[in-house]
């Protein structure tokens, strides 16, 4: 159930409502949007009237949220949530890229990515110091080590650092580097770590389960929203079907459908979706075209020889290549490549 009120409401009459959410055992959350301030009520709503904050002070109107997932609804919040992160955004206008190696191998690999990403004026860096793989026999990550290379990384080129965290015990230490916290597609329903690392309060990737509807991923969403973190950025990179013919597919519908259902931006990783780097560049631009909010790409400066997911990276030219098309793709859909702004060299 969702309490919509006036933006300018007396705090008495809002503190009010939100006493009397808490009086039926049920938890209130405040979500301001651009021109009403929406009261989100979890917990046992089915125990909840209309009638009961019909009356109250200040309240417009009494809506039942008819999707299972609440706070990350387009009910609860019809304008576009925008993460700002003192500069660059997410979810606005801009368009938003996130590149780097799939993993952290060694301090010169690492910096020579990042300095050459720094150059095209891409802000944010993606590199996994810890690595979930399929097999226990493969390159697991540099672990602790890595997230000291990416934090020199944060120091040496001022980019900002996405990676992955695998469970309770490491998150302390990626918190302290990373400034968006990845989930990967493995732990996408690990619920007990959802909570935890919504609790945290820091920006979440929050990556598509391989075999999870667009519901469980916003479902999972929602985890990390009831902790009252809502700066959450979803991610399609392909889920499992029949088709063997590239790693995964990269189920592009799942865009439209939740730019519809919820509030939250959502990017799209082509290089796990398709597994190819020579399909990442037209997946990219499909991405975009259908209304994705922005981009993971995997870049490697030598591929052939990358300790995890060579075959999907693309080489930083073939990735400026790419970049040279979004940005004429970006006016068209109406988003803006503010990255060249910073670019050095193009
Ligand atoms: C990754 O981003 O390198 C990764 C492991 O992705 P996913 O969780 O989507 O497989
Ligand atoms: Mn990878």
């Amino acid at each position: 159930m969702l309490i919509i009120m006036g933006l300018e409401s007396p705090r008495e009459d809002i503190n009010k409502v939100k006493e009397k959410i808490i009086e039926f055992s049920c938890t209130p959350h405040e979500i301001p949007g651009s021109s009403k301030l929406a009261i989100g009520i979890t917990g046992a709503t089915h125990l909840l009237k209309e009638e009961d904050f019909q009356m109250m002070h200040s309240v417009q109107e009494v809506v039942r949220v008819s999707k299972k997932f609440k706070l990350v609804s387009r009910q609860m919040k019809s304008n576009d949530t925008i993460i700002d992160f003192g500069g660059p955004t997410v979810g606005g206008k801009e368009l938003f890229i996130i590149a780097g190696p799939c993993s952290v191998e060694n301090r010169e690999q690492t910096f020579e990515i990042a300095g050459q990403l720094k150059e095209m004026g891409i802000n944010f860096f993606r590199a996994g110091a810890y690595k979930p793989r399929s097999s226990p026999y493969t390159f697991q990550g540099l672990k602790e080590k890595g997230l000291e290379i990416l934090d020199e990384v944060k120091q040496k080129f001022g980019l900002k650092i996405v990676t992955e965290v695998m469970n309770s015990q490491s998150l302390q230490s990626v918190c302290e580097v990373a400034d968006i916290i990845q989930i990967g597609a493995r732990n996408m329903q690990n619920y007990s770590l959802l909570e935890e690392i919504g609790a945290t309060q820091k920006p979440v990737l929050l990556k598509r389960g391989m075999s999870a509807t667009v519901e469980d991923l916003l479902l999972s969403a929602e985890y990390i929203a009831a902790q009252s973190n809502y700066n959450i950025i979803l991610c399609e990179r392909g889920i499992r079907t029949f088709e063997t013919s590239t790693r995964n597919t990269l189920d592009l519908n799942a865009v439209p459908v939740i730019k519809q259902w919820s509030h939250l931006p959502v990017i799209v990783d082509p290089s796990h979706g398709v597994g190819i780097w020579d399909k990442v560049p037209q997946m990219s631009l499909a991405a975009i075209a259908c209304g994705a909010d922005g981009l993971m790409i995997e870049v490697h400066n030598d591929p052939e020889n990358a300790l995890s997911d060579g075959y999907q990276s693309l080489t930083p030219k073939k990735f400026k290549e790419l970049l040279n098309k979004l940005n004429e793709l970006a006016p068209i859909v109406n988003k803006e490549m503010k990255l060249y702004e910073n670019a050095n060299s193009l």
